[in-house]
Formats: structure tokens, C-alpha cells, sequence
């Protein structure tokens, strides 16, 4: 199934109907659930794999110009003639940005996803939407011949073989939208009141037009205030419920991945996957990578001063990359190491021959700022970078990223952080957080798939790090940065399709938004760390270090108990888990990011609640056994080492 990409909305009417309601509102932002019907609309667009979307405008345009800024995939091109021409005139001014198949809709719609399913799973390439019979006493009737469509009318009498009620939304393909565009030109010369309806009726003749009739499919057009209130009281409350129940297609088996990435994606950024073959120096890629890039920056909030730059590698790419390029030859980074992957900065210096500092703390312990501001203050002549874990992995701290930047700044100390598993997880705001460097990479919790990394830099900084030798190629940071801005091209080649996933998935988040994506995750965690608790397991971290993103647990004392077999028994029921790593005490782990939902969590802790009973494995529910103590210096050692 591939799917159409395109959207075109046709929202520029006036909405006469509804003036007392509106109140100088386009109808697209009546509120029926908790945002305006467009932004419904847009959501379903999203999820059904459309990625750019174009909204005709007309009355009240500067509210749609709004929606524009919040996503990065909507665009607005205004009809100035609204007021006084049919809707047809409005469809032909998108003209030239429709560059392939797509869906047409009207804007004051309220439907069900599966009305979008169902146009992109249809075979037929232009095809019609139809609905079983409605009663909304403003019913446009669709007549057919064979599985063809032949007329449409508001007068029943009209149709000879009704197929069904128009719904507003159709698949048309680049060809038929020229067809009609052509046509509209010569018949608008006699009535500018031509509709899109009549044009499609008019071509019907000449192209097959297909139609698809969803006998109980829940849809209003909200026209006027009799549909407003049915639409208020009985269809958009069926909408809701129906489309609550159908978020999973069958296409693709379903594995709930618990490991800390990559992360369960949903079906749409799977599909997105497939696609038609491009050479990625052609512009049309470029395009894609520019718009990536832009949003992957816009993400953290650092519009304007900052600029991503992309490697075809995994998380540990880009931090090497970073490391790589940032520090001058004659200068120290100090690293806190407070688990594997400040540990793994360390690697990376070692392999590079780039002086470090290091600040090791037992895993799982964290970090102590005023030791971190004594060794800078030690190693003030040296130091000319801060490198840190913003949520440790290892066993799911979070360090205090804020207070540990802004020390750095007081000794002008420029920051590095691997981010890896909590950008896109936990708002961040780089510029307020003073970060030069953020590293992160496409398949933890922004949800698409693994084989891209990005380092998002102060462009300020990037650009000074132009006079450092370079000590490789691929992994430059400058250079590749360079390249893309000369070139509008990467330097080397990307992984085409997984970009195409994570521009899904960054849409995909745009529609979430920033905290509804922060508190899904905290939710599930909240559902995870109850459960566990209620079958007796104890947790590595104090609730208060914790980043609610993983949660590391201690493993049972019980001899019956073995890693392996749990986690196999659980792999056969479509639950991933993943050992530890490390840490004081012998832990487990299960990392609560990526497209999942509460009920993943309790069918989960159904089935471990299941495997313990099964194997009779005795949890003792004791005191819970504080390994990190607040400002406990124990077991915290500093070692410095310059290379
Ligand atoms: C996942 C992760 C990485 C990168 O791991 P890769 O296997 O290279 O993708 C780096 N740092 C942190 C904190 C991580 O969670």
C-alpha cells in the first residue's frame, strides 16, 4: 500500500450560516473536542501518512496562516475572490505546488480515520467518498453506473442509481486535478460560481471516476447551526469512540519494544518507509533534508541561532562526531561519567587522542555540582568543553542539565550533551539550557527509525570550529555542515528512506505537541512503576533522579529467577525487555518511550505478573533499599587523567 502524500483543504468559504456562531472564525475553528475541526482534520491527515498539506484560504485567512506557523507541514495560499466565486476557482490556485496524487477535503468536516483509510487503501486512483444516507437535510446525492460515478445533485430526483451521499472527501490524481483545472478555466468565464462537485461531474464523462461508499461511516459537514448541534451532541461523540478503537491497523504485526530504542514506531512511519527510489542529490531530497533539519532544531526551540547537521549512523556517530571536531587540539573536555554513555565519551576521546578530564561517579549516583565547578575551576586554562548525559541510559538518572550549563558558562566553558534519549521525550529548550551542542538521534523518543544522528549546533560555535584541523572525514562536523549549505545536498550518501520515516515521525510529533508527547511518556511510566510495585519489585533510583523515561529494576533474589527465560517468555508475547547495565545492583530495564499506549503497559505487566506466578517466584516486599542517597558522597570518585 503506498500511500497518497498530499492534501489539499479547500477552506477559504464564509460560512454565512454560522455567522452568530463563528464570530469571525473560519469554520474550520469551530471547537467541538478540545481543538478546532481543522487541526481534528490535520491530526487524521498525519496519521494516515499525508505530509504536506495545502489549505486554500480566503475569509479569515490569518487564522489558517496561524496553523501554518505551528506545523511545518501545512501552507496556506489565499483566494482573494472567495467572497464572490465557487469553490472550483478556489481548487485551481494551489495549481502549481500539487506535485502528485492527493486528497481533496472541505474544511468544516468532521469524519472517522477510517474515511482517510479507505481512500488510500482504494486501488482506484480517483475515487469518491460516499456515505450511506445521513438525514443532515443538506445531502449532496451521488449517482452512479457500474462502480462508476455519473452525477451528483441536492435533488434525489435527479439521481437514477444513487451510490450514496457526498462526504467531502476524494482521492484525485496530478491528471484529473489538470483536467479539471483546464475545464474550470473555460467554464469560469461563464460562471464563476463553478463547483468542484459539477467540475467532477462534467469530467466524469471522459475520466473514470471511481466512488467508495462506507455505509456507516460517522460524518458532518457543519454548514449550519442544525448540523452544528447534531454534529456537537451525536457525531463527533461517535467519531471519537469509533476512532479510539481502531489506532492499530492489522497491516504490520505489532511488537512492543521496551528496550530504551529503537523505539515502537507507529504503522505511519513504517509506511513511510516505502516510497519511490531518489537520487538524494536531486532537490527535491535536499528539500526534505533542509525541512528536517530546520524542524529537528525547531524541536528544542533554537530557531535561527542554531543548525542541525545529519550523519547515516546510530546515536553513537554523532557524539563521536561532536567530540571529533569540536575540541580545539590544544584544549580538554571535561566528561561526567555517571553511566555507559558518559563512559562511552571517554572511548571516543581515548580512540581520538583528545585530551579529557574526567568526573567519574558510580553509576546510577548523581552528579554533585560543586565538584564539577571545582574541576573547572582546577582546570580553568584547559578546559574549553563541558560533555554530559542529559538522561543516562544506563540506568535512567536525569542530570541537572541547566545548573550544569550555566556553571559551564561562567568559566566559558562550551557544552556538549548527548541527548540521546530524551530529546523529543522531555522538553528541552536549548538556548535558555545554554547548550552549543545537542546530539540526538532519529529512533528513541522521536519515534522514527534507526540510521540517523544529528548534532544540533550554536551556529556561532560551528563556525569557529572551522580552524581546527580536522581529525577525520566522514565525520567532520564542520564539512558536512559546510557541504549542505553549498551544496543544498549531504556530503555522502543518507539513508533515503529512514528519512523519509523520521519526516513522518516529526510530524507525527508536531501533532502530539511537545507536552502532550512529555506526558503520554510520564504516564506510561507512572502505569509501569505502579504495576511493578504492586508485584513487588523495587526500583534502582529514588523518584527524584529519575527521568520517567526508563525505569531500572532491581532483578529478583528468588533462584527461580533468570533474566533470559523472562525475557524470552515475554519476547514470545510480543513484549521486548532489556537487561542491565552495570549498575551497583544486578537490574533489568524497561524504557516507557516510543508509540505506546497505557493498555500496552497493563497487557505487559499482565503477562510478567503471569511468567512470576508460573515460575513461583517470590518478590519480598521489604523497605525499599535507597541506593542513591541525597548528597551521599560515598562511592563517588574523581579521577583525572590528560592524555
Ligand atoms: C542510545 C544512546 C546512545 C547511542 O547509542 P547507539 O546504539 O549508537 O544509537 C548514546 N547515548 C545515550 C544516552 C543513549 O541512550
Amino acid at each position: 500500500m503506498v500511500n497518497v502524500r498530499q492534501a489539499v483543504i479547500l477552506g477559504a468559504g464564509l460560512g454565512c450560516r454560522l455567522k452568530d456562531v463563528l464570530d469571525d472564525r473560519p469554520k474550520g475553528f469551530l471547537q467541538l473536542g478540545g481543538r478546532p475541526i481543522i487541526e481534528e482534520s490535520i491530526a487524521k491527515l498525519i496519521r494516515s501518512g499525508i505530509n504536506d498539506i495545502i489549505i486554500v484560504t480566503g475569509y479569515c485567512f490569518e487564522f489558517y496562516d496561524r496553523l501554518a506557523e505551528k506545523y511545518p507541514f501545512v501552507r496556506t495560499i489565499r483566494s482573494p475572490e472567495f467572497a464572490t466565486t465557487g469553490s472550483m476557482l478556489s481548487l485551481c490556485r494551489p495549481g502549481p505546488w500539487v506535485q502528485s496524487d492527493f486528497l481533496l477535503l472541505e474544511s468544516d468536516l468532521i469524519y472517522e480515520y477510517q474515511a482517510l483509510q479507505t481512500l488510500q487503501s482504494s486501488a482506484h486512483e480517483n475515487c469518491i467518498l460516499l456515505s450511506g444516507k445521513t438525514g443532515s437535510g443538506d445531502e449532496v446525492y451521488v449517482g452512479v453506473h457500474e462502480n462508476r460515478v455519473v452525477n451528483m445533485s441536492k435533488c434525489r430526483d435527479d439521481i437514477k442509481w444513487l451510490g450514496g451521499e457526498l462526504v467531502g472527501i476524494s482521492k484525485i490524481t496530478r491528471d484529473l486535478y489538470q483536467q479539471m483545472t483546464s475545464l474550470a478555466a473555460e467554464k469560469c468565464k461563464q460562471n464563476r460560481q463553478y463547483q468542484y462537485e459539477d467540475c467532477l461531474t462534467d469530467l466524469s464523462r471522459s475520466t473514470a471516476i471511481y466512488y467508495h461508499c462506507l455505509e456507516n461511516l460517522a460524518w458532518s459537514e457543519i454548514d449550519d447551526e442544525q448540523q452544528l448541534s447534531r454534529a456537537l451532541n451525536d457525531v463527533h461523540p461517535l467519531i471519537q469512540r469509533r476512532d479510539s478503537e481502531t489506532v492499530h491497523s492489522k497491516h504490520v504485526e505489532r511488537r512492543v519494544l521496551l528496550n530504551p530504542g529503537p523505539a515502537t514506531t507507529t504503522d505511519t512511519v513504517k509506511y513511510a518507509l516505502v516510497g519511490h527510489d531518489i537520487c538524494p542529490r536531486e532537490k527535491e531530497f535536499g528539500d526534505l533534508v533542509e525541512g528536517v533539519r530546520q524542524d529537528l532544531v525547531r524541536i528544542v526551540h533554537g530557531a535561527d541561532a542554531y543548525e542541525a547537521v545529519l550523519f547515516a549512523s546510530s546515536g553513537t556517530g554523532a557524539v563521536e562526531a561532536c567530540l571529533s571536531s569540536v575540541v580545539p587540539h590544544d584544549k580538554s573536555v571535561l566528561i561526567i561519567n555517571n553511566g555507559a554513555y558518559g563512559k562511552r565519551m571517554q572511548q571516543i576521546c581515548d580512540a581520538y587522542h583528545i585530551n579529557h578530564i574526567d568526573y567519574d561517579i558510580n553509576w546510577g549516583k548523581p552528579v554533585e555540582c560543586s565538584l564539577v565547578e571545582r574541576l573547572l575551576m582546577r582546570h580553568r586554562q584547559d578546559i574549553s568543553h563541558l560533555a554530559l548525559v542529559h538522561h543516562e541510559t544506563t540506568v535512567g538518572i536525569l542530570n541537572e542539565l541547566s545548573t550544569l550549563s550555566h556553571l559551564a558558562e561562567r568559566f566559558g566553558v562550551e557544552v556538549i550533551v548527548d541527548a540521546m534519549s530524551s530529546y523529543a521525550g522531555i522538553p528541552i529548550d536549548i538556548q535558555d539550557s545554554g547548550i552549543h551542542y545537542l546530539v540526538a538521534s532519529a529512533n528513541k523518543c522521536i519515534q522514527g527509525m534507526a540510521g540517523l544522528s544529528f548534532v544540533i549546533c550554536k551556529t556561532e560555535s560551528l563556525e569557529k570550529t572551522k580552524e581546527i584541523r580536522p581529525r577525520n572525514l566522514y565525520f567532520n562536523l564542520y564539512q558536512n555542515y559546510a557541504y549542505f549549505s553549498q551544496k543544498h545536498e549531504m556530503q555522502f550518501t543518507p539513508p533515503v528512506q529512514v528519512f523519509h520515516a523520521l519526516r513522518q515521525a516529526i510530524n507525527e510529533y508536531f501533532i502530539e505537541t511537545e507536552q502532550g508527547r512529555a506526558i503520554r511518556y510520564a504516564t506510561l511510566c507512572d502505569v509501569l512503576e505502579k504495576g511493578l510495585q504492586a508485584l513487588g519489585f523495587r526500583f534502582l533510583l529514588e523518584t527524584e533522579y529519575r527521568a520517567k523515561l526508563l525505569t531500572a529494576i532491581i532483578e529478583p533474589e528468588d533462584t527461580r529467577y533468570a533474566f533470559s527465560e523472562m525475557h524470552d517468555y515475554l519476547y514470545q508475547r510480543g513484549f521486548t525487555i532489556y537487561p542491565g547495565k552495570d549498575a551497583a545492583q544486578n537490574t533489568f530495564r524497561i524504557a516507557t518511550i516510543g508509540a505506546l499506549t497505557e493498555q500496552d503497559i497493563t497487557n505487559f505487566l499482565d503477562h510478567l505478573e503471569a511468567y512470576l506466578i508460573m515460575k513461583e517466584i517470590k518478590l519480598r516486599p521489604q523497605q525499599p533499599e535507597r541506593i542513591v542517597g541525597p548528597r551521599s558522597s560515598l562511592g563517588r570518585t574523581v579521577v583525572e587523567k590528560a592524555v
